[in-house]
């Protein structure tokens, strides 16, 4: 199951390549455009870069969010998220493997895996969306961004879970599919928690040690005691209080890791956000690992926990 003999393996439970393939998407970061295959130590993720830091498996969420006169808005178009998903999985396939059932852990084939999700879900509105979403490759269910939809409360609201949000669980939790929590509010994660089959929270923070409304409030944190889930730890550059700095991650690390050693995973959101706001001391992947490194995070612990959490699940797709 495992592969022991390589250490400090990565799997990212946030990693946002969308943005890579997606032209749209890179107007909105400023992204500049050079070959995934070659390295770029100005950008925050490459091929070469992936080598060097071990990075095995990722979680890429595609976004449900467009810019519009300056402003993000909701998209609220199931078709053109469908186009969207259809277009990252053609461009994209020819670097990664995509991940949608067992044997296609055992066909690699020295590739990165990778997990589909979606960061919001504005465009659904029944449940028949959500099964053509699972049929096409969606594995990861964020339920929603910072703002409201149909399912639920995102950090931008105060909506609860909804009638139609408790079914959308329960249907997922049929299909054994992940649910995302991380742009949820406070109060629909809470009752998420309590009826959802898998859930992560794929790219927060610790509210106690870096105050951001993404990160993970003491409520919630208790409530994940004897949970089987995921925290991805996260570089998000608004996540990270005081500064925005790799010291920053290292304290929500040591925080959570004393907490609960068994949840604590990475979820860099790089490429989430632009190049020049990137934290001291992770500023790409490369910088980001030697860091990680010499100041003894327990990489192994972040991969087995991140791993395991997927394997039983991905054993029954
Ligand atoms: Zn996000």
């Amino acid at each position: 199951m495992l592969n022991k003999i390589k250490k400090n393996q990565i799997f990212d439970l946030h990693l946002d390549l969308e943005v890579y393939f997606n032209p749209r998407l890179r107007k909105i970061l400023n992204f500049k455009y050079s070959k995934i295959d070659k390295l770029e130590k100005n950008r925050h993720f490459d091929l070469v870069q992936a080598k060097k830091v071990n990075l095995k498996y990722a979680v890429v969420q595609i976004q449900a969010i467009y810019l519009k006169k300056n402003k993000l808005e909701p998209l609220l178009n199931f078709k053109e998220a469908l186009y969207n998903l259809e277009n990252f999985k053609k461009k994209a396939g020819k670097f990664f493997k995509i991940i949608s059932k067992k044997s296609d852990l055992d066909e690699l084939n020295n590739k990165i895996g990778i997990i589909l999700g979606f960061e919001g879900l504005n465009f659904v509105s029944n449940i028949k969306d959500l099964e053509i979403l699972w049929k096409s490759g969606i594995r990861v269910f964020g339920l929603c961004w910072n703002f409201e939809n149909k399912i639920c409360g995102g950090l931008w609201s105060n909506k609860a879970i909804s009638s139609f949000g408790r079914k959308s669980i329960d249907f997922l939790n049929k299909l054994n599919a992940i649910i995302d929590l991380a742009h949820a509010n406070e109060i629909s994660q809470l009752e998420a928690i309590k009826i959802a089959k898998n859930f992560i929270f794929s790219h927060n923070n610790i509210r106690k040690v870096s105050d951001f409304n993404q990160n993970i409030s003491d409520k919630v944190l208790k409530n994940l005691k004897n949970k089987k889930t995921l925290i991805g730890l996260t570089l998000l550059p608004k996540a990270l209080k005081p500064e925005n700095s790799f010291n920053s991650f290292l304290k929500n690390y040591k925080f959570l890791y004393k907490e609960n050693k068994n949840i604590v995973a990475i979820g860099s959101d790089f490429f989430g956000f632009d190049f020049e706001s990137s934290p001291k001391g992770a500023k790409n992947y490369v910088e980001f690992y030697k860091n990680l490194l010499k100041h003894k995070v327990n990489i192994s612990k972040l991969f087995d926990n991140t791993y395991k959490f997927f394997y039983n699940i991905i054993s029954t797709w």
